[in-house]
């Protein structure tokens, strides 16, 4: 399936994301969105493509890109089909639902919950830490109650289907990576099914610029399926998952984290736009520092960095071919773009 997606998707525009678009622009947004500065949301993998458009119902109405970037990824944490984030997302080893999340704003501002179960979604538990508490981060137990005690709904995030994958993997109980067989496994075309000693993994990270030309990030995942119950992943911490400076840019990660983490990627990625380096660039170089200090490993493993600059210039780079990042656009509402790759 993925051949076909090697190409830029132009999908013609939904008659009502249309209608939503010349409403707008007739009269109900702020002076700036006409002026210089111009919305926009890119976010990872295929999925991002549902997560753009309710993102871009925030960016086009004048909002804030922390509201886009939070409503956007609420998507694929709330969709049972994506088994990589949130409600249906594979579980740990043990059978539990982990999930990892963290949001940040253009004034430096940044919430994060680690290994939180039950509750399906994580980014407004994590932005509700940002807004509500002295603090950055909350894990396991402790970011539970906080978000129970905050209004959060208890669920159970386990689906059938991901119960089935983790009951069949536990027959042989194997840790191997396997490559980009995600977006297989998320085309509705495609069965839905697991080998049993495989696993999957993926993340969604979004990055925003509103009208206010203000960058924001948002990154949610129920991390490596069949992790160790504990494990925590780069996807909830800040400067590897995702890091925002708004007088330079965001990026974001997905791919085995335990890499991103060593390298602290997403804060390299923004450093090394600060120098300079075009969107692209700068994912390419995180990616070569994994390359170059774990050649063998890097062989085996996916990473990919996804970029977005203060211009609105965007970019992409994956240590594997497979990666695609969705961008979404006054001109574009689902654009699908692959990442380039090293290998
Ligand atoms: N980065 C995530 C993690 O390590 C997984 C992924 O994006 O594939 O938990």
């Amino acid at each position: 399936m993925f051949s076909r997606r090697k190409f830029i998707k132009t999908t013609a525009l939904s008659a009502s994301l249309l209608a939503i678009d010349k409403k707008s622009v007739a009269g109900l947004l702020p002076p700036a969105l006409n002026a210089a500065v111009k919305p926009i949301v890119i976010s990872t993998w295929d999925f991002g493509i549902a997560a753009n458009q309710a993102a871009w119902k925030t960016l086009i109405s004048g909002g804030k890109a922390l509201d886009a970037v939070e409503q956007g990824v609420r998507v694929p944490e709330a969709d049972p089909k994506n088994q990589s984030v949130g409600y249906g997302g594979l579980p740990d080893r043990d059978g539990h639902v982990t999930l990892d999340a963290c949001i940040m704003d253009e004034a430096g501002n940044c919430g994060s919950v680690a290994g939180l179960e039950h509750i399906m979604h994580p980014i407004s538990v994590a932005r509700m830490v940002m807004e509500k508490t002295p603090h950055v981060m909350l894990v396991g137990d402790g970011a539970l109650q906080f978000a129970l005690e905050n209004g959060f709904k208890k669920e159970k995030l386990l689906t059938k289907e991901s119960e089935k994958a983790w009951k069949e993997w536990l027959k042989t109980a194997k840790y191997a990576p396997v490559m980009n067989i995600e977006n297989k496994l998320y085309d509705k075309s495609a069965p839905q099914k697991l080998p049993g000693n495989q696993y999957n993994h993926d993340t969604i990270g979004m990055l925003a610029i509103d009208s206010h030309g203000n960058i924001s990030g948002a990154c949610t995942t129920s991390g490596m399926a069949y992790k160790l119950h504990g494990r925590v992943g780069d996807s909830p911490i800040i400067g590897a998952g995702l890091y925002v400076d708004n007088e330079v840019g965001g990026a974001t990660s997905t791919g085995v984290g335990e890499e991103v983490i060593r390298n602290v990627g997403s804060f390299l990625v923004v450093e090394l736009m600060r120098q300079g380096y075009s969107p692209e660039d700068a994912c390419k170089e995180a990616v070569m520092r994994i390359i170059r200090k774990k050649p063998e490993t890097a062989k085996n493993i996916q990473v990919g960095f996804l970029a977005l600059n203060k211009k609105g210039e965007y970019g992409a780079y994956a240590i594997q071919k497979g990666f695609s990042y969705a961008v979404c656009t006054e001109q574009k509402t689902d654009l699908l773009i692959p990442g380039k790759s090293y290998y």
